[in-house]
This record gives C-alpha cells, structure tokens and sequence, in this order.
C-alpha cells in the first residue's frame, strides 16, 4: 500500500464523507447481526447472505440506495475478511467503527485508465460516484493498481492508498543471509550487529503531545477548545504513523537489496498482544510486561515489516521459530534463561560470550534458518559442509 494526500473539493469531500457514513452503516450493521449470534443459535449470515440483504436494504432506504453499491459491498466484504482473520485467531473480532474515528472505504476492480498522472505534483483518481479526485503525486503510483481504499484520519486529512503489490527486488546473489530479530530495547536488530530504530516523536513533539494530553482532560466535552486540541494531537500522532510507514518501507528495500535470504522470527503478534489480559475465568499472567511489550510491538510495526518483506524478496524470507533465540548463546549454544543479563545485554552463563541480546537472538534467528534452508533444499547450503551444527563461527556472517 503507497499512500498519498487526497485533495478533494468541498463538494467531493461531502461525497466522500457520504460513501465514508454508508460504508460504516453497513459495516455496523453487519457487526450487529453478528453480536446477537450466541453458540447454539443458527450462525450469522455469511458474506453471500448480507450481500442478498444489502440489495433488500437498498430498495428500501433510497438514501442508501443513492450511494455506491461498490463501496457498500465492499464494507462487506472487509467485515467477512475480519471475521475469518477473527476465526482463525490472529485478529479481535471486529467491532463498530465509530463516525469521525474510523472513515474509510474501498474500491476494487480498479481499471487502468482510473488513475492519471497530471503535473509534476498532482495526479487524480476516479472515484465512483465522486467523479475525478486529485491526490498529490509524492512518489510514483504503483503499476498494475488493483483496488485502493480512501481514509479520512481524525484530523480531517484525506489519503488514498493503492494497492498493488511492490515488484520483487532482485536478490544481490551474493549467498548472504540475515537474521532479524524483533526488539524491545531496539525496534530491530541485524545479525551483522546493526541495530535498527522507527523514528518516533522527536523529543520535542512529545513534550507537546503530553502537554496537549493534559490540555484535553482538562477541556469540556463537545466544546470548540477540545476539537481543537484533539485535532492537534491527531496531527502530532499522523506524523508518528507516517514516519514509522517510510521506515518500514526503507527498511524493507535495504534488506531485500543485501541479503539474499532473510530469517525472522515467526510470531503471531495478534496472539501475544490479545492473551496478556485472559478472561474473567483463566486471568493472563504477566500482564504488566506484556503490555508494556504490545507498545513496543505495535510502536514498530514489525508484523507490517514482515509482509513488506515477503512482498519485495519473495520466496527468500524464512520465517523461524524463535523459541529460545534470545536465551541460546550463539557462540557456544548453551541455554539459560539467566544468560539474558537484561532487556539489551546478553551474557553467556556457560562461556562468557557477551553480546547486545537482539543481536545475540538475530543470529540464532540466522542460524535456525540457515539449518532449515539445507534441509528444504537437501542438500549444503552455500557450499557450507552438511555437518555444519557444531560450526556456527563458521556460518556466513551476514
Ligand atoms: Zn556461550
């Protein structure tokens, strides 16, 4: 997804905003039917099904009617794609999406002439029922556009994001392989030793940020001074979000460009960040902790990195089990929960071998994978002898 800032007119901003209101209309709705499900009862109506109902609600309602079916269908269908994420345990169910909150919809089977480049600067996107829509030309739109969606963030900015998958970038052949590890202390850590950070909030800008946190506690709801300060810490935490997308999108490209193969962790974020709190009958055990570690989790988007990742080196990303990467001493491989001194330092309890611990976990994470690479192809990898296990200082560093 490459986003860019939608300028719409007045008149196209208040289609926009209808399309917005009757994709969440439905969307609610939708979310509705499914609340009232209970075990037991005949299942909620599935995507087929609401489709059919849709086309009812719309003979009725010519409010709704007047609107896009495309958009609505598609509100649909994202909630359908939220259920089976929800089925198959990586995401929350989904729940109502709230006006002035959540503001967006989709469009599909975008065709070629639907998006044009005008100037420099300017390029403009069909929209249904919108007409012709400019959006600031900051990059080169994606060849081959298959769908976008048009968000409206709480401070009132428009974007439109296409969709197209990134072309895969060559592998630079040189045998290489890198092991990344997600961290606390640091967004992310390389087996070469590079530590990687997502720029966050200057120093400065989180000043103001709590500074504007206080100053809307303090102001009265619904009243002109909270709008103001709510529209102020949007804005502050859009520039976050942005900055953290442009590093994960250059983070992504530099990797795929070095190193031929890429080993990372296989974690299911949605799992670790949803189980720390349990329910009301099992509680979740180390709460604190994990919520502290959902912040970091979340604040550098590692689950987005990954799928960046897959999209530019296709084929040539391994996704590892990180069970005890960060306790396993890569020099001499002993195991010990002790040997993790701290949040960022690794000590070997058995040889002493120190290392910053994301790094010591990356080449853990290199290692694993280079292991599972000669057993995929059956044969040594890189020309590395198959008995390799005992060898890890004689792996490609990479
Ligand atoms: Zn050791």
């Amino acid at each position: 997804m490459s986003r860019y800032r939608l300028q719409p007119t007045p008149a196209q901003e208040a289609a926009l905003a209808e399309h917005c209101g009757h994709a969440r209309f439905v969307w609610n709705l939708a979310v509705e039917q499914h609340a009232h499900w209970r075990p037991g009862r005949k299942g909620a109506p599935g995507f087929a099904e609401q489709c059919r109902q849709l086309t009812e609600a719309r003979a009725d309602n010519p409010w709704l009617a007047a609107g896009s079916v495309t958009v609505q269908q598609q509100a649909l269908r994202d909630f359908a794609q939220a259920m089976a994420h929800f089925f198959a345990g990586t995401h929350r169910q989904p729940t109502w999406r709230k006006a002035g909150r959540h503001e967006g919809f989709r469009i599909i089977a975008v065709k070629a002439g639907d998006v044009r480049h005008l100037s420099r600067r300017m390029g403009e996107v069909k929209i249904p029922k919108v007409g012709w829509v400019r959006f600031r030309w900051s990059r080169a739109v994606p060849d081959g556009v298959k769908s976008y969606r048009v968000t409206r963030e709480a401070c009132g900015r428009w974007h439109v994001a296409f969709a197209a998958i990134p072309e895969p970038i060559p592998a630079p052949g040189t045998g290489e392989v890198v092991g990344v590890d997600r961290g606390v202390a640091v967004s992310a850590a390389l087996s070469t030793g590079q530590l990687l950070n997502v720029p966050g909030l200057r120093e400065t800008e989180k000043t103001r940020l709590l500074r504007l946190l206080r100053k809307l506690a303090r102001a009265r709801r619904g009243s002109n001074r909270r709008g103001k300060v709510k529209q102020a810490i949007a804005q502050l935490r859009a520039r976050e979000t942005d900055r953290r997308k442009d590093w994960i999108e250059k983070t992504s490209t530099g990797l795929a460009r070095r190193f031929d193969m890429i080993a990372v962790e296989d974690l299911n974020i949605s799992n670790m960040s949803r189980s720390a709190r349990g329910t009301r009958a099992v509680p979740g055990r180390n709460v604190r902790q994990k919520a502290g570690l959902n912040r970091g989790i979340l604040a550098s988007g590692w689950g987005r990195l990954v799928t960046r990742l897959e999209h530019k080196a296709p084929g040539r990303v391994v996704k590892v089990n990180p069970r005890y990467t960060s306790q396993t001493c890569n020099v001499c491989g002993h195991r010990a929960a002790e040997s993790r001194e701290s949040q960022s330092r690794f000590a070997c309890a058995a040889c002493g071998h120190q290392a910053h611990a994301d790094v010591n976990a990356a080449r853990n994470v290199r290692d694993t994978a280079a292991g599972h690479a000669v057993a995929a192809r059956g044969g040594p990898l890189l020309g590395e002898p198959a008995n390799r296990e005992p060898q890890r200082g004689r792996l490609l560093v990479g």
